[in-house]
């Protein structure tokens, strides 16, 4: 008999509503007919899944009915990865850091979710890399019409129509435990009181501790200089419950504080120009007015993110004078943002941004080096004579300081010049709860917790100390496969 006086029973609940939870209680009610519960904190449920564009895959259907990716994208590899390349890819990028048993679930469940989601009506639009001209991505990236937010809501009719019960403003709070087994959950209604949940099995699914700034403080590596991190550029809850109930039951943890981390104007949103310009590789200098990077690798926007977060105060300047303004407004970005913008965008807002940014004191103009520095309020000797240097390498097209490709070399000379705010900020975060293969959280012994699982963003296990860009879509494959695997292995355990 439990000392827990239940207000309800199922059999499983899955706490968040993203991707990761809608499919784990999807697959739950389809396929092993649970009766399942799924708790959502906000007032809808979709969290940061629906920003994303695309998801990874290995050996797809699309990939298999497409045979070679697109050519004009630019990458090394001209054809779509097999599952040993997927696999090389996660460990060697993550320096063996990455979780084999985890690794492998990955490369092989990910096609499954494209499969389901044709089934259900999603068309997919393209299959390739995501960042145009960057050499080492793999073909992986699904691109699916109407982007996360159109598969999110075709999951959610899925899941509803299934016969999931789904709680919309309702937190979960606790996990219930009994002799070292899960025996429900403790949640907060949507009018605030308390509901205790009796079940067997609990899927973590709460996206992880992105926005949570104490979390993020505590556990990042970049932790130092969190005080000068812009939070993102999209409201969400994901506030590490997920990891904080993990914990109390005895859970381990593995890589915390790794992120999903990019350069953004800071204050401005993904889509501003004034952000596309400066995530450009044109000249970047840090708080002291001295260049701090091959800019060029910004066409990797995670290695980006890490570069701006290691300068000092996580400050970089980006630096464009008139004639690069009007390159990028009239031929278009060098280096896209997957959809937010696109390879090649012309940048018409630019101009226009940029005078306001000025005017609210968020860029800088100047129609000298000089003049530039006294406005941001750097040494304007040392920031003279960054651009000095710099623009002699755009004349003799060759950088021996950080060894930048020559058709990036854009020099600093036309007024007025202009400088833009980036920091680092956070998307996600991509650290957290240990789990083995089949997505059963795990204690320090590498023991499976009974009846407690953790997917998508709460689940760690593919990562180094920085997201894989290199295998596009990862977190979002990720999320759909992780949750189908902990549902199915729920369903085993209490059906057999
Ligand atoms: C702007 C942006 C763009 C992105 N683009 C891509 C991309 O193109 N490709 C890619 O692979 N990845 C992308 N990502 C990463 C994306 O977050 C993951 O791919 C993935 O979809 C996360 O799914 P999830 O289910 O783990 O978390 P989420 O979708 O974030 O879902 C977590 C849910 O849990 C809820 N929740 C939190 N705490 C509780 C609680 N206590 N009780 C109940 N509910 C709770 C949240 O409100 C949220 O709804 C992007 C992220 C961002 C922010």
């Amino acid at each position: 008999m439990s000392k827990y006086v239940f207000d309800t029973e199922y059999d499983l609940v899955v706490v968040g509503g993203g991707a990761s939870g809608k499919m784990a209680a999807y697959i739950a009610k389809k396929e092993g007919d649970l009766n399942v519960a799924l708790l959502e904190k906000m007032e809808k449920t979709g969290g940061s899944s629906i920003y994303a564009e695309g998801q990874a895959a290995f050996n797809s259907i699309e990939q298999q009915e497409r045979k070679t990716p697109p050519k004009e994208t630019g990458t090394a590899f001209d054809h779509y990865p097999t599952y040993k390349e997927g696999y090389d890819r996660y460990m060697d990028y993550s320096h063996q850091r990455a979780n084999p048993d985890v690794v492998r679930m990955q490369v092989y469940n990910t096609a499954e979710t494209i499969e389901i989601m044709r089934g259900l009506g999603i068309k997919y639009t393209g299959v390739m890399i995501y960042a145009y001209e960057q050499q080492n991505e793999l073909n992986t990236f699904h691109r699916p019409d109407g982007l996360g937010e159109h598969m999110q809501e075709v999951l959610l009719r899925a899941t509803t129509n299934a016969g999931v019960d789904i709680f919309t403003s309702t937190p979960a709070k606790r996990i219930l435990m009994e002799d070292g087994k899960v025996v429900g959950i403790e949640a907060l209604d949507s009018d605030g009181n308390k509901l205790t949940i009796g079940c067997k099995a609990v899927i973590l699914a709460s996206g992880g501790y992105g926005n949570n700034p104490e979390m993020v403080s505590r556990y990042s590596a970049w932790q130092h200089r969190v005080a000068f991190y812009t939070y993102q550029c999209v409201e969400l809850q994901n506030t590490g419950d997920g990891l904080k109930m993990a914990l109390e039951c005895g859970a381990d943890t593995d890589n915390l504080g790794a992120l999903m981390m990019v350069p953004c104007a800071r204050g401005k949103q993904l889509t501003a120009h004034t952000n596309a310009a400066g995530s450009q590789p044109i000249l970047w200098v840090d708080r002291f007015g001295k260049r701090c990077a091959n800019e060029e690798m910004a066409l990797s926007f995670m290695n980006a993110g890490a570069c701006v977060a290691k300068q000092p105060q996580g400050i970089v300047y980006a630096i464009l004078d008139a004639d690069t303004v009007q390159y990028l407004t009239e031929d278009g970005s060098d280096i896209g943002l997957g959809d937010f913008i696109e390879f090649k965008q012309k940048l018409t807002r630019l101009q226009t941004e940029l005078d306001q940014d000025v005017a609210d004191g968020v860029a800088w103009k100047g129609d000298t080096a000089e003049e530039l520095a006294e406005a941001i309020g750097i040494d304007p000797a040392t920031f003279a004579a960054t651009v000095a240097e710099y623009n002699s390498y755009c004349d003799k097209g060759e950088d021996p300081l950080f060894f930048k490709s020559k058709k990036y070399l854009r020099p600093v000379r036309k007024a007025p010049l202009y400088a833009i705010n980036m920091a680092p900020s956070i998307l996600v975060s991509t650290g957290g709860i240990r789990v083995n293969g089949d997505l059963q959280v795990t204690n320090i012994n590498y023991e499976p917790i009974p009846g407690l699982y953790a997917v998508g963003l709460e689940a760690s296990g593919l990562y180094g100390d920085n997201y894989n860009l290199d295998v596009p879509g990862t977190a979002n494959g990720f999320a759909h496969a992780s949750g189908r695997v902990a549902a199915r292995h729920v369903i085993k355990t209490l059906k057999g």
